[in-house]
């Protein structure tokens, strides 16, 4: 099996991971069904990582079928540290855990959007998820009127310095970036603006976790990922994955993007 990353003379080879987030989408039935499809085409030798994120009325149902090449996560924990309490409607990192979960999202501009998620709320989240052993996707990226003026790097920047814990490794942590604009519009950025920010964010895990670790970190890209644009997104510089929304909801369409990691 191959590892995270390896490095060969000093060039680091990174797996790709394919992830899917379900968003609020799946009643049993159809949750049932997205996921059978999906575990049983994945295969052991596929030479990519693939992760699903159900949403959370059926993560410990999806995560009861078998699925043993493909990686199943929540897509958010709660900010408490505390893993059980009088904390309404939240579910902890380790309840996520406990129904057979072994990573989360946090950091969703979903959750930033409609929940006011702070960066500090999500370096919280994410760091409730890395101790209680899952592996967490942190995500980030400017809006609209961020890249309008000019402040993409800036925004990508402060955002991995303010969301990305001390204690995150190459095994427990992934970033993904997902300009807000590009989530669900069918617009994506130029593979120069998408080259630009990933190789900003890496620069950044370097000053927070050191070259080691920012090195060999995936930094995954979402944002209107479907199988036409698939290989050119998955062949730019320091993208090592993609984040998919809409597009994961069909396993045809899910793995036409897998297709593209060669
Ligand atoms: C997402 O929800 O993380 C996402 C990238 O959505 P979409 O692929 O639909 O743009």
């Amino acid at each position: 099996m191959l590892k995270v990353a390896h490095s060969t003379k000093g060039v680091f080879m990174r797996k790709k991971l394919i992830a899917g987030n379900w968003k609020m989408n799946g009643l049993k039935a159809d949750a049932k069904a997205l996921a059978g499809a999906i575990f049983s085409k994945a295969t052991p030798d596929m030479p990519f990582d693939m992760l699903v994120c159900p949403p959370m009325n059926v993560l410990g149902f999806v995560a009861e079928i078998p699925h043993d090449n493909v990686f199943i996560g929540a897509q958010d924990v709660a900010e408490t540290i505390k893993p059980s309490g009088a904390f309404t409607g939240d579910v902890s990192a380790a309840m996520v855990k406990d129904l057979g979960a072994s990573w989360t999202l946090v950091g969703h501009s979903e959750r930033r959007q409609y929940h006011h998620e702070t960066n500090e709320i999500v370096k919280q989240k994410a760091l409730n998820a890395i101790n209680t052993g899952l592996t967490v996707v942190i995500c980030i990226g400017e809006t609209l009127a961020e890249r309008e003026a000019g402040q993409a790097v800036d925004v990508v920047r402060r955002q991995t310095r303010e969301c990305v814990p001390a204690e995150a490794t190459t095994e427990n942590c992934v970033i993904a970036y997902e300009p807000v604009w590009a989530i669900g519009t069918g617009k994506v950025p130029t593979t120069a603006d998408v080259a630009e920010i990933h190789a900003a964010v890496r620069n950044e895990l370097a000053k927070v976790l050191g070259q080691e670790k920012a090195d060999s970190i995936r930094i995954l890209y979402g944002g209107s990922v479907k199988p036409e644009n698939a290989k050119e997104l998955l062949n730019v510089d320091n993208v090592d994955g993609a984040l998919i929304g809409g597009a994961s909801l069909k396993a045809d369409s899910f793995f036409a993007i897998a297709e593209a990691v060669k």
